[in-house]
């Protein structure tokens, strides 16, 4: 089937960076731990236009406004909605995703009139283990905030994050729940250790990886993209093309938050040698 062989490459913007003074343990923009990373409170609408249209050449059908912290403040939702505007008056084709975490009815409404067609808020890992994981904020506001997204009526993104100890139990409970919110887009991303984190190391093989894009096909069979994100790299390595295989459709281009990827063209240049398709077209 054709369909198999179409994959979505989507990029992110980080518009404010490593500024959260949030705990998750696996998150390097968080101010509790000192990571070496860029930290920046506002990108230059002016640059995220520019990153924007790279993205589209790129080949990128879906662009991801990211923002660090625990929520959206009022201050940053008019940035959000500000670099949403910006960006849709390019007319570039592209789905715009907003990715600020904790969001009420309102302000996730305010986001969608901006032009915003998707939010993305990761549950991370189960409810059981959230807590050894994060201190500050509970998974059930995770959760809620996705309930409010597909209240708006804005497409849902949600995933997670695996390898931070959890048991194959809690992997399953964690896509159960993201299989319950009925989400568009599952983004799995995969621990990538640094040394400033309480975490030091990803407790994932990368068959048992496989094995859990497998999983997340068969547990939320009506996803439109199944999608590999932070970690591809170091978890996958030279067999990373193979999470196409597994049930994935969907990857990350460039680079990530606050980690290096792959150059894009390295990306398309391997996934056409192999036949697969790149889907351009909004859906
Ligand atoms: S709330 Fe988000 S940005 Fe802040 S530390 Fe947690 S994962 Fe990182």
């Amino acid at each position: 089937m054709s369909n198999n062989k179409e994959i979505f490459l989507c990029a992110i913007c980080n518009i404010e960076s490593g500024t959260c003074p949030e705990d998750c343990k696996f998150c390097t923009q968080s101010t509790k731990y000192k990571a070496d990373i860029q930290r920046y409170k506002r990108k230059e609408i002016e640059q995220i236009v520019k990153e924007a249209k790279k993205a589209r050449e790129n080949g990128a059908n879906g662009f991801c406004l990211v923002t660090a912290g625990l929520g959206l403040t009022p201050k940053r939702l008019d940035f959000v909605c500000e670099a949403a505007k910006a960006v849709k008056k390019e007319n570039l084709g592209l789905i715009l995703i907003a990715c600020n975490g904790t969001a009420s009815v309102e302000q996730l409404q305010t986001l969608k009139e901006a032009g915003i067609d998707a939010y993305n808020h990761n549950l991370e890992t189960s409810q059981d283990f959230y807590s050894q994981i994060v201190t500050t904020h509970t998974w059930e506001e995770r959760y809620e905030t996705c309930q409010n997204v597909n209240k708006v009526g804005l497409r849902l993104v949600c995933g997670g994050i695996f390898g931070l100890g959890e048991s194959q139990e809690q992997r399953i409970s964690m896509l159960e729940s993201i299989a319950s919110l009925n989400p568009m887009n599952v983004p799995l991303n995969f621990f990538h250790p640094n040394e400033a984190l309480p975490l030091v190391k990803n407790s994932i093989t990368r068959k048992q990886a496989f094995e859990l894009i497998e999983l997340a096909r068969q547990m939320i069979p009506n996803a439109m993209k199944i999608m590999v994100a932070g970690g591809r790299e170091l978890m996958f390595g030279e067999e990373q093309y193979k999470i196409f295989e597994k049930g994935a459709n969907a990857f990350v281009i460039g680079d990530y938050l606050t980690t290096q990827g792959r150059t894009p063209k390295d990306d398309i240049d391997e996934l056409e040698k192999l036949g697969y398709k790149i889907r351009r077209e909004r859906d």
